[in-house]
């Protein structure tokens, strides 16, 4: 078992966060887009 399915095993779910002007992934925890510097993140529960 990897450390990814260990993860997503105890969580019970996979978050996605991605800039909504360009779409870059971020980390949940960033509220700027590094790479356009939007402050609009989605938030996809998957
Ligand atoms: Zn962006």
């Amino acid at each position: 078992m990897g450390v990814l399915d260990a993860l997503r095993r105890e969580r019970g779910k996979t978050d996605l966060y991605e800039c909504r002007n360009c779409g870059t992934a971020v980390p949940e925890d960033v509220d700027e887009c590094p790479a356009c510097h939007c402050q609009e993140i989605a938030h996809y529960e998957l």
